[in-house]
């Protein structure tokens, strides 16, 4: 490991000095950090450069074309895909751990040095800030839904947030999901809008109008509100079965490592954004199909004759997805209450967990029992286990997917790393 050679790795001659060492002694904290094995410390480098220089991320995002990526949920993957279309460019910048607040957006372009191109998955907290000190081409508007109950800011005043942060910025482009009331409503009068259509799983955050407050009606994948003009706009690039539409209506089959419906969506996200950038799908296509895992997540790893595939169901819309995704297999699902994932797991009750019903279903995880009791009401029948390996040993030799919240992911991925 090789600390000393970041001191002298400043390349970009247009930042100002401050900013210069600045960029320096974060790329180092960063590196001293991952050395002690705290993580890509990509935080602490952050934090230390800002603290250095406040205009940090501002002076190393000037001189590049960025993309940003924000919502509740699939902005990871998104990144990562977006990241690999623009790949055809150029060399592009992303903060590729999930670091996405200023701290991790400054850490991970002070790493990655002076490149044409930047993807940045952001906060949902954080855009109209980011926004404002990264000055993006394009700025991407997944979904916004309800995070983990006890912290979530209400939905519709994060809609509004957004709103004004994009009428701040005439001049960005802003790539939307037609699907999402609160998405639309937020991005309906910015000047440049590209419509995407990735469908929307999770309605429960929005059967009320944010602009007058009248339900809206859903029928075959339109909506409309039932008060005033606000209604789903037309989509400029759709998914169709395994492939995507672009504008002119030409569609492009998309292969992906990547499982489930959800990740065909944020592939046409991605394919959408690129385009911005003058990327055609033809060429973004192949890239896509280049990612295998994002994070440790939808990492596959073989022991015993089982391939454990790690699924992360972070919030009741994430949940819905991974039933999307999970194969029809074994399934362990383990749950955990700790600060990161929120204290209230009352959100258990929102999430319908029919669809596992007839699966071989273990429980594990602090809230397994309050998972237990939420299985009950569903008639899934399960098994409580109290390590992963009893439920890898219980399991025949095949498929075992495992959906976990967010520290029990993280237990259960630590698991694995140790015995491989
Ligand atoms: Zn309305």
């Amino acid at each position: 490991m090789s600390v000393s050679g970041t001191l002298v790795a400043v390349t970009d001659g247009k930042m100002p000095m401050r900013a210069k060492v600045a960029s320096s002694v974060s790329r180092t904290a960063a590196a001293f950090s991952r050395a002690a094995g705290r993580g890509d410390g990509s935080v602490i480098g952050g934090w230390i450069g800002l603290k250095i220089d406040p205009d940090l991320l501002r002076n190393l995002a000037s001189g590049r074309a960025i993309a940003l990526v924000s919502g509740t949920n699939g902005k990871t993957t998104t990144t990562r895909f977006t990241a690999a279309a623009l790949g055809v460019l150029g060399p592009v910048a992303t903060n590729s751990f999930g670091a996405n607040m200023p701290t991790g957006h400054t850490s991970a372009l002070a790493r990655a040095g002076s490149t044409p191109f930047a993807v940045l998955e952001v906060d949902e907290h954080y855009l109209a800030r980011v926004i404002d000190e990264t000055t993006p081409r394009v700025v991407a508007l997944l979904n916004l839904s309800r995070d983990q109950l006890d912290r979530a800011k209400e939905v519709a005043m994060m809609a509004q947030m957004w709103r004004t942060a994009l009428a701040a910025h005439p001049d960005m482009h802003v790539v939307a999901n037609a699907d999402d009331p609160m998405v639309v409503w937020s991005a309906v009068n910015a000047a440049h809008v590209v419509w995407f259509s990735a469908g929307q799983r999770w309605m429960d955050d929005s059967w009320v109008c944010p602009e007058c407050g009248s339900p809206i009606n859903r029928a075959q994948g339109d909506w409309w509100c039932t008060g005033c003009p606000l209604r789903r706009p037309v989509a400029q690039w759709r998914v169709e079965e395994d492939g995507v539409v672009d504008p002119k209506g030409d569609w492009h089959l998309v292969k992906l490592q990547l499982p489930g419906h959800v990740n065909v969506g944020n592939a046409a996200t991605a394919l959408a954004v690129a385009a911005e950038f003058g990327v055609r799908p033809i060429e973004a296509v192949p890239r896509l199909a280049s990612v295998a895992s994002v994070a440790g997540r939808y990492a596959q790893v073989d022991r015993d004759g089982r391939n454990i595939r790690l699924l992360l169901a972070k919030n009741p819309a994430s949940w819905l997805e991974a039933f999307d995704m999970a194969e029809v297999a074994p399934t362990l699902l383990s749950i955990n209450a700790r600060d990161p994932d929120g204290f209230d797991t009352s959100w258990l009750y929102d999430v319908d967990f029919s669809p596992l019903r007839g699966r071989q279903v273990f429980i594990t995880g602090d809230r397994a029992y309050d998972l237990a009791v939420r299985l009950e009401v569903n008639s899934v029948a399960f098994r409580h286990v109290h390590t992963f390996d009893e439920a890898v040993q219980a399991t025949p030799p095949g498929r075992l997917e495992v959906i976990a919240n967010y520290t029990a992911f993280q237990d259960i991925r630590a698991e694995l790393d140790r015995v491989n």
